[in-house]
């Protein structure tokens, strides 16, 4: 088993060079990326073989959909996981900077996993294997953890392929994964470009050190170093003719400043707006073309069948915010329990993330849901306090939405009848359920009455609703729809002005 221990030493080494300045811009921080340099040269191999593999093969020129698995790793309590929506961004970006090489992504799903020592320690021994054990692969896997260890923002941890042999798995901060860079940068690692400075990773040029100008060799020994004119470009240095030679010199302004010379005493021009460099305070960054094709290369070689699906992904754009619906903004509800939150659904978008605080920021006691119906039902709020609400459409591709504007309402402090008096007789049947297509809901009434009927899932998402059902005196039956339902425990919910009914079942398939 590989493991990243014995690399620790180097990334100390980049994370003590790297870290300084201040953040540019809002989306911007020093960066430091965690690759091993075994990794690294992994890429770089990788990346002349898949030139090798494709060849005179004629690359389709229409979009390719790659599919992504964002991992919310938490704490074995269950808390520090990240927000949705930084991932919803994240998402956003990565398919922004990726638009102009026909790469999109789509999210495959969010998966959660509470471990301390992924969470804290990702890169090691008990954290790696963990990370092995909870691997799928069918899409590309990024684990979003509190530290991606010594100091750096992310990595990839190679090599590239599709089985537990290989690895192939990133993993980015939590601080990080909102930067415009740093997933962007990863990514181009998984898809086997190594950095412009390959060779000098962890050691900053220094002529006192390193000399000027530089020797023939980069301080891991065995790249050589790129002259100024490129002469050498195919093999020195990252391999890549379009990147200009570069002995790592970042720096926070976006500029390039210090006057290093090639071996044969040209002084060299590094690119501070390439992706997969470690510059920062960059306006914009790029791939250069050659590193396009490269990333072509590795998406359309063996090692990477697995994130090529063949599925196009619903693609609409969603260019409204979702009008929320109830409670009405500022109204006082008269109780703090079922409390059914209803939106307009929003062209384009299949899946909602609601997010409710007590708080307007949304991020002091935040309470979120993602459900893929136009409202949700919450079992229990506090009494009497005044709660803030917003709801953000996406689908599995277009994550670019914001929220709606937030609304508030009041709790009150009723307690929601858990029986309806004028309901005599009620029954669910069958329960569980298996083969049949619909539940029958049957009751038997004394006093006529209007209620809502919702079938809710274990997470709160009302999956079903018949507003406004009328129950006259004698027996009423509703069918309730479950055959397209994933098996699991549902409640049906009858809630009127005069209390509430709820059953659970057992929906089986
Ligand atoms: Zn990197």
């Amino acid at each position: 088993m590989i493991m990243r221990g014995i690399y620790q030493q180097v990334r100390v080494a980049i994370a003590a060079l790297l870290l300084f300045g201040a953040g540019a811009g809002t989306a911007q921080a020093p960066f430091t990326c965690g690759t091993s340099l075994e990794d690294l040269q992994a890429a770089k191999e990788q990346m002349f073989k898949n030139m090798e593999e494709l060849r005179g093969v004629a690359l389709p020129r229409t979009v390719t959909y790659v599919p992504v698995r964002f991992w919310r790793v938490g704490k074995s309590d269950g808390t520090g996981k990240i927000p949705e929506r930084i991932i919803l961004d994240a998402l956003c970006t990565l398919n922004e900077n990726y638009a102009d090489q026909n790469i999109q992504f789509y999210l495959k799903e969010i998966k959660d996993v509470d471990n301390s020592s992924v969470y804290d320690n990702p890169g090691s021994f008990a954290g790696a294997a963990t990370i092995k054990d909870l691997m799928i692969y069918n899409a590309i896997n990024i684990f979003i953890t509190n530290d991606a260890g010594d100091g750096a923002a992310a990595y990839w941890q190679g090599p590239a392929g599709n089985s537990f042999n290989s690895n192939d798995w990133i993993v980015c901060a939590k601080s990080y994964l909102g930067d415009v860079r740093v997933l962007t940068h990863e990514v181009g690692h998984f898809f086997s470009l190594p950095h412009p400075f390959h060779g000098w990773e962890g050691h900053a040029w220094d002529p006192s050190v390193h000399g000027n100008p530089v020797g023939l060799y980069a301080p891991d020994g065995q790249t050589l170093n790129e002259y100024a004119d490129g002469s050498n470009c195919a093999d020195a240095g990252d391999g890549i003719c379009d990147t200009p030679a570069d002995y790592l010199h970042p720096s926070n302004n976006c500029t390039y400043s210090a006057n290093a010379k090639d071996p044969s005493g040209q002084p060299i021009s590094p690119d501070p707006h390439l992706y997969m460099n470690y510059h920062f305070g960059c306006d914009s960054y790029y791939f250069s073309d050659e590193q396009k094709m490269h990333i072509q290369n590795s998406l359309f070689s063996a090692s990477r069948n697995y994130v090529r699906p063949d599925y196009t992904p619903n693609t609409a754009e969603i260019t409204e915010t979702p009008v929320l619906v109830a409670p009405i903004n500022d109204e006082d509800v008269p109780g703090y329990t079922n409390i059914v939150l209803e939106w307009d659904p929003v062209p384009g978008a299949d899946m909602y993330l609601v997010e409710i605080d007590r708080f307007q920021t949304f991020t002091v006691l935040p309470q979120r849901f993602v459900v893929s119906t136009n409202s949700l039902l919450i079992d229990e709020l506090e009494p009497n306090k005044k709660y803030y609400w917003r709801v953000r459409p996406f689908n599995e591709y277009y994550t670019c939405t914001d929220f709606s504007a937030p609304e508030r309402f009041r709790t009150g402090d009723a307690v929601a009848v858990r029986e309806i008096e004028a309901v005599r007789e009620w029954a669910v049947a069958p329960n569980p359920v298996a083969q049949e297509p619909f539940v029958r809901l049957s009751l038997t009434v004394d006093t006529p009455f209007d209620a809502d009927i919702s079938l809710v899932s274990a997470t709160g998402q009302i999956v079903w609703r018949q507003p406004a059902q009328h129950f006259g005196i004698g027996n009423t039956s509703i069918d309730i729809p479950v055959a397209d339902l994933p098996a699991g425990l549902y409640n049906i919910v009858v809630q009127s002005a005069r209390g509430v009914l709820t059953r659970r079942i057992v929906v089986h398939h």
